[in-house]
This record gives C-alpha cells, structure tokens and sequence, in this order.
C-alpha cells in the first residue's frame, strides 16, 4: 500500500474543465482498489470551496506567495482532498486558469508555485500524522514540486504525468526570486526554458518517473512536430517515459445506469434516446448518421476540418449535433454552420448532463484532433455503443479498432480512423461511415464491439501501482 499525494488544478466533480479533472476524480479510487491511498491536493478556487462540507484545517502558511493560507482535509464525493484555502490567490470570479475576457491570470505562475510549493510542504511533513510515499503531480501546474522538493532538501520519488504538452506554464525569468527559486538553478538542465522559467520543464527534468495518456503520444512526444519545443529534453528521459492509456470513471459513465438518459444495455436501446437527443437539438429525421461531437473548440480540436468535411456528410443524409465552447471565431463559424443548414445544430456552452445524452443518442461521434493526448469522448462513446471517427493520433490510435478489412473480417472494429489529419481525410471518414451505417448487419456489430471494449481504469491503475511500488521500494 502507498501513500500518494496528487498535485493537479482540476479535479471532477469539484473543478473541470477538461479531461485531466476526469482522470484527476476517477484514477484515486481505481488505485485504492490496487490498495493504494490517494489524497489530491488542489487549489481552493471559490467554486470548491463551496462545495467542500465540513473540513479540518490541517497546516497553516504565513505568507504564500502574498498573503496567509490554510490546508483544508475533507472528504468529498469519494475523494480524500486537501485544498488550499488561499484567498489572495483563488477567491475570485472567472475561470480557473483565466479571467472572464479569457485573458489568463497575470498572478498564475505564483497561484500554481502556490499548489506545487505547499505540495512539496505536505511531503516535508507539515500534515501531522500524514505523509505522502510518493508525490504524483499533473501537467504544468504541479510542475515546479521537484524545484521545491530540492529547496526544502525532502527525498520524496516525484512521478509527473503530461496530459497535454502544449501547455508549458512559462514565467519570465524576473519571477525568479518571487517564485522561490534558486537562480543557480536556472540553468537548461532544470527550469529553464529560452529564457524563462518554465514549470513544465522543471517536471520533465526533475521527475524520477515520467508519464503520458497514451503509448501512442508518448512516441509522439519524442518528435518535433509534437513535442513543442520539449522533444530534446524528453529524448533524454526516454527511459523514464511510458505512455500509460486513461480510463474513464465507469460508474458516472454507464449507459444501464445513467440519470440523464433513458438506460439502455444493448445497441437497440440506442433509438429513445436518438429521438430525444434529436428533440433536444431541434433536429429532425434524417437517412444517414447522426454524429455528435463535445470538445473544446481549440485549433488542437480539428474544427476547421470539420467544417471542410461537413458539406459533403450533410449531402449524403448526415446530421451533426456539437456541443462546445472556447475560440470566439469557432463558435460564430460553427453557430453559421448551424443556420445554414437544418440538419445541422449547435449549442455553445458547457453542459455535462447534455455529454451524456448526446453519447447515449448519437450514432457515431468525431474526434478530428490534430493531436490528442488520450482523448475521453471516444471512450465514453465506446462504452455507449456509438461508433467514434477519429485523427490517427495520440490516444485515438490506441483506443479505437479501425473498420479495416482485416478488422471487419475478424469482427473487431469499433470505428473509423482516419490519416493524414486533413479536411480531405477526414471527409473520407465520413463517407466510410455513411456505408458502415447503411448496412444495418455489419453497424450493430461494430455497436456491440465498442459497447464490450474495456475502458476502466482497472489495466491502467494497476500500471501506476507498480511505478509507486518500484520507487518505494527503490528507496528502501
Ligand atoms: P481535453 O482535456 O483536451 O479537453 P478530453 O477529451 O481529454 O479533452 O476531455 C474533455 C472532457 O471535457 C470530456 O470529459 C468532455 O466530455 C468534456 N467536455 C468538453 N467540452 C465540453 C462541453 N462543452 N460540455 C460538456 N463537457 C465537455
């Protein structure tokens, strides 16, 4: 059994904002059922502090990065959580990582110092009565842990997980002493990264054990056209990088068990919620499939090579139901698409409840990324036996069993993959799709296929156990 100690910005259903909150919620209880103990160590931003219940006050800062702060311990939702309650840094309106104009916050290199320094307090023993085996932090934000894990001189295995490597949490190099790091250090060994303080970069050369979504990015990273600027400095840590795919939470995530749809345990029980999706979009009937997509809608995301591929789909009897928000002229583009054409609808927002119909209703769902870490809605779309057309890249690579003929001959598929990523392709993907959908056979099958994958966590959760168990041990 061990003792970790998460380090994230987001964690279901307390803070979300996209897929790492997800693995944040749902890996700690898949690893306690590998007997380990997970606490997730997160900001107190006003939204979690109001739904945290009653917590216990467990350490005390006199001055974090401006201003005093507490350690709250809680229960809540099944998690063990500690969230700092810190209010010079998170009491505030707007998002999490950014105000409301979407500008981010000038302060974030401090807020997530803020997360990674009091990360590194737990591991030195401010908790009385707990300490932490093994510290295990995620994405940038928890990036600068090794730096002050080294400040602090307390020996504990760092293991770091890249959820998406486009984000490098740089800082400019005159936050150096405001941040509490040691100059000496900033060096292209450590933290330093074409002149600025990079917290990603301090993980990536700081961590005993390096993790990603996917074994498919965890290749991908090692290349320039992925890597973002980090390929060198994984290439160096090559040995200590595996690609670990995600699970989802398969208790929130279960179409026999799911509030928001009408319940369902074979393909057939697809169709109620096909209408009731359709009615909920304002869509009407139509002959080909109907193709959903949630996402943030970021360049990452392939929207535009939706919009290139969309023309020909809609011809053949398609309908598409999208569900996202973020780049300004992607919605308008997309709320344009969606009064041009009535089988063609949109919804700008964020809307869990709504992801969950959507999954149950829709025939098939697209994942057009031009990279993709792991990618979630593919695998909450296997699990509701909705058929995922997806970007060969990254964790859609691994997670979806392309209709090939040697697949279909063996009677493994469970989508369509397509390659390059580019309109052309994908528009092709569509066409394929529009043929699988139309020979009712073969469809129901691949429905089945998806709806039997494994997408829990159980394979993954007992991958991370060993990593812990080997640092530990390794120890001594
Ligand atoms: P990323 O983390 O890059 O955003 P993932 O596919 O890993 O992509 O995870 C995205 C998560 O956010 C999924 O759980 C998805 O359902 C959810 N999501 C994204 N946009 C929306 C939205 N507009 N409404 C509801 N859920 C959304």
């Amino acid at each position: 059994m061990t003792q970790v100690l998460f380090v994230v910005s987001e964690c279901a259903p307390l803070i979300k904002t996209g897929g790492l909150a997800d693995v944040a919620g749902a890996l700690p209880s898949a690893l306690a059922a590998c007997g380990d103990r997970v606490r997730v160590l997160l900001p107190g931003y006003r939204v979690v502090l109001e739904k945290l219940g009653k917590s216990q006050v467990v350490a005390s800062f006199g001055d974090l990065f401006g201003g005093p702060a507490k350690l709250r311990a809680c229960e809540v939702a099944g998690l063990d959580v500690l969230v700092i309650d810190a209010p010079h840094l998170y009491d505030r309106a707007g998002g999490i990582y950014a105000d409301m104009s979407g500008q981010d916050w000038p302060d974030n290199p401090e807020r997530f110092a803020a997360l990674s320094f009091v990360a590194a307090s737990v591991a030195g023993g401010c908790v009385t009565g707990w300490t932490p085996e093994i510290v295990h932090g995620h994405d940038w934000q928890a990036g600068l842990v090794p730096e002050y894990l080294q400040g602090a001189g307390v020996d504990v295995p760092f293991v770091f997980t890249v959820h998406n490597i486009a984000f490098h949490g740089n800082a400019p190099a005159d936050k150096l002493e405001a941040l509490g790091l040691e100059r000496g250090r900033f060096t292209p060994e450590h933290f330093e990264f074409w002149g600025q303080i990079s917290a990603l970069k301090a993980a990536l050369t700081g961590a005993e054990k390096i993790t990603t979504v996917s074994q498919t990015y965890a290749q991908e990273l090692l290349t320039p056209a992925f890597g973002m600027g980090m390929e060198g400095v994984l290439g160096d840590r090559q040995g200590d990088l595996v690609g670990i795919v995600n699970g989802i939470d398969e208790d929130v995530w279960d179409p026999a068990n799911d509030p928001e749809i009408k319940p369902y345990t074979t393909p057939a029980g697809k169709a109620a919620n096909k209408l009731a999706l359709q009615k909920r979009f304002g869509l009407g009937r139509a002959n080909g499939p109907l193709c959903v997509l949630v996402s943030r809608l970021t360049e990452q995301k392939g929207i535009d090579l939706l919009l290139e591929a969309l023309p020909a789909f809609l011809e053949r009897g398609g309908q598409l139901a999208l569900l996202g928000s973020g780049d300004t002229k992607l919605e308008l583009t997309l709320l344009e698409a969606g009064a041009r054409d009535s089988n063609v609808s949109v919804k700008i927002g964020y809307d869990e409840a709504l992801s969950h119909l959507m999954m149950a209703g829709a025939d098939a769902i697209l994942v057009p990324s031009r990279f993709e870490p792991c990618g979630l809605t593919q695998l909450y779309a296997l699990r509701y036996g909705t058929v995922p057309v997806v970007a060969l890249t990254g964790g859609l690579a691994d997670t979806v069993i392309n209709a090939s003929p040697a697949a279909m001959a063996r009677g493994v598929a469970t989508g369509v993959q397509f390659f390059p990523v580019t309109g052309q392709a994908f528009g092709n993907a569509l066409g394929r799709l529009g043929d699988l959908y139309g020979q009712p056979k073969i469809w129901r099958a691949m429905q089945r296929n998806a709806m039997k994958q494994p997408v829990g966590w159980q394979v993954s959760a007992a991958e991370y156990h060993a990593i812990y168990a080997r640092l530990v041990e390794a120890r001594g």
